[in-house]
């Protein structure tokens, strides 16, 4: 169900309660309820891309014929971390999508061009990234988009086709912006929630083994000193287990 169809449900439903309750009284709290429920439905929507509430959006491929996955890297590029990650990549024959930060490859073009040069992909992952940014209206989010189109495009000569939501919140101002910008917008199905301090990295390890199959978009950051361990042990796991790395791309093509 989208947002579209939750919308014209709650409609229907409101405008029958509304009559009904011409010809029988019922509590006004009924209607709260109904308005309460509608909220949260739309909430949820926003959290959960793989739903495709507000967007259409690619989180994974389903019955993946092949024994193929897609790494993806939010937040950087990181003067410290991409380099480590870029290294290990390399060391085990890896390819990996790229989501990042416009002011970040902005202050970093070097990181963004060896990202390129090692074989690698790149997505817009918004300019910005503020931490209210699910707000935005449609204007900021096109705004958000093309800067970061143009920042990327200054230092690759071609602009990214592929877009992830930060925090993987989707909203119907972000999908005019999309139906404006036409990026393919992309999020994932394995979350390790890397970034949170207080989750271990071996528990990041264990839950990555636990959910990775053939067409897994696996979600990690190469922003912070954990990211070389995970990725390593990631990296082995998946090597011992016959999975290739492939682009986005190349998994939507599969
Ligand atoms: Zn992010």
């Amino acid at each position: 169900m989208n947002f579209k169809t939750t919308l014209i449900l709650f409609i229907v439903l409101f405008v029958a309660l509304s009559l009904f309750s011409l010809l029988v009284q019922f509590p006004v709290w009924v209607f709260y309820v109904l308005i309460a429920l509608f909220f949260l439905l739309l909430t949820v929507g926003s959290f959960s891309m793989s739903r495709n509430f507000f967007l259409k959006s690619f989180t994974e491929l389903k019955s993946n014929p092949r024994n193929t996955v897609a790494l993806t890297f939010d937040d950087g590029p990181h003067p410290l971390y991409t380099p480590q990650v870029l290294a290990l990549l390399k060391q085990y024959n890896a390819t990996a999508t790229f989501f990042c930060i416009g002011k970040n490859a902005e202050k970093y073009p070097a990181l963004v061009q060896q990202i390129i040069a090692d074989g690698h992909f790149i997505g817009n992952h918004s300019f910005s990234h503020k931490p209210h940014i699910g707000f935005n209206g449609t204007k900021c989010w096109i705004n958000e988009l093309k800067k970061t189109d143009t920042v990327l495009e200054t230092i690759l000569g071609e602009k990214p086709t592929l877009f992830r939501p930060p925090y993987g919140v989707t909203t119907p101002h972000l999908a005019k912006a999309i139906e404006f910008t036409n990026h393919t917008v992309v999020g994932w199905n394995i979350r390790t929630y890397d970034t949170s301090p207080i989750r271990h990295k071996d528990a990041m390890l264990k839950y990555i083994k636990m959910h990775t199959e053939p067409g897994s978009v696996i979600l990690l950051h190469d922003t912070h000193q954990r990211i070389p361990y995970v990725l390593e042990h990631t990296l082995i796991y998946l090597q011992e287990h016959g999975y290739k790395t492939v682009s986005i791309n190349n998994l939507m093509d599969e």
